[in-house]
């Protein structure tokens, strides 16, 4: 080494030497850069655009060869000590700003374990549910069977084995749904009796609870609702039997003593026919709002099976008779819970729910 002046081997920032001015110019340009760069990609732009191929510092290396001979040495170690000492600064800032990212990451994602948890919200049964439970065991304890059946029917079942042929003008009675191939969605529930009268002979003493569907929709009537028919065929039934298996049901229902009432009315499926009306359960007779102030509460209809329905099933008429019923089990859940608007059953909203829990 002939170069003159001192500490060419000591640390280059207080020993500058030939290229020193341009050196450390560079060097204090890159070094502030990289304290102020935020993120890795910027870093790996300053480390681009100073150690790179086309970079500042490596440039200036390149240019050393023009050096006169004895000031080569020293000005290549000034500018390799330039670049180690960017290199190290900038992978310092990087390892700082990973810390820094992960830090920010812990923190956004910090779970706060003494927080109260979000409670989930407990389910519980519908109150058509619940009433059409309520409906079967009364039955069941009575002994029926519960009996259940296709939803789409064949116009067959759902009408015309019910003495209902093509049109019967009380088909009109029921506002169908049709469907593309001639099937309907059922009515009632009635062909889930109709299948099982032909199906197996009497003795028969069943309920068939079901959805059922009709073009309706208001305060009191959705095109779906939720029916439940009932049918007894055997030797000697009478209209009493009747009588008394719907006044025991309306009672044990609503769990009190119910004045009940029959009057007189039209199905094409039974001989006679009557219509149920119930004392009103929320004024006990006296008049309110629920009844419309006359005291009584329609329940449900029935009647004595029309023989046609029975020879038609294949069930001889001369030796056997029957009753059936059928009533809205929608319907009974309003009248028992008081709610007034049968539409609310069906929206699902949990607050109205919640009450029935
Ligand atoms: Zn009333």
């Amino acid at each position: 080494m002939d170069r003159s002046g001192p500490g060419r081997h000591a640390p280059q920032d207080s020993e500058p030497g030939a290229h020193a001015p341009q050196v450390d110019d560079i060097r204090t340009r890159a070094l502030a850069e990289v304290a102020a760069a935020g993120d890795a990609r910027t870093l790996d732009e300053i480390r681009v655009r100073f150690l790179g191929r086309r970079g500042d510092l490596t440039g200036l290396l390149k240019s050393v060869g023009k050096l006169p001979a004895d000031e080569r040495p020293a000005a290549g170690a000034d500018i390799n000590a330039a670049k180690r000492a960017v290199e190290l600064a900038i992978d310092r800032r990087g390892a700082e700003l990973s810390q820094e990212q992960l830090a920010r990451a812990l923190e956004e994602e910090a779970l706060d374990v003494t927080l109260p948890g979000r409670r989930q919200g407990v389910g519980s049964l519908h109150p058509v549910t619940q009433t059409l439970r309520r409906i079967e065991e009364i039955f069941v304890g009575a002994g029926y069977e519960v009996v259940t059946g296709p939803e789409i029917e064949d116009d067959y079942h759902n009408f015309e084995a019910l003495n209902l042929p093509a049109n019967h003008p009380a088909r009109a009675m029921w506002d169908t749904f049709y469907l593309e191939d001639g099937h309907v969605l059922r009515t009632h529930t009635s062909p889930v009796q109709v299948r099982v009268m032909e199906r197996m002979g009497p003795p028969i003493r069943i309920i068939c609870p079901g959805r059922v569907y009709r073009r309706d929709s208001d305060l009191t009537h959705t095109p779906m609702f939720h029916q439940v028919e009932g049918l007894v065929v055997d030797e000697g039934i009478g209209f009493t039997d009747l009588k008394g298996t719907v006044v025991g049901f309306v009672q044990r229902f609503y769990d009190r003593e119910t004045e009940v009432r029959f009057r007189p009315s039209y199905f094409p499926f039974t001989e006679p026919s009557a219509e149920v009306d119930a004392q009103c359960v929320h004024c006990g007779g006296a008049g309110c709002r629920v009844c419309g102030y006359t005291g009584w509460l329609e329940v449900m209809g029935c009647g004595m099976v029309h023989p046609n329905v029975l020879s038609m099933s294949g069930i001889d008429p001369e030796r056997y008779t029957g009753f059936a019923f059928g009533f809205g089990a929608d319907r009974l859940a309003m009248l028992y819970y008081g709610v007034d608007d049968l539409r609310l059953l069906f929206e699902n909203d949990q607050r109205f729910l919640q009450q029935f829990a």
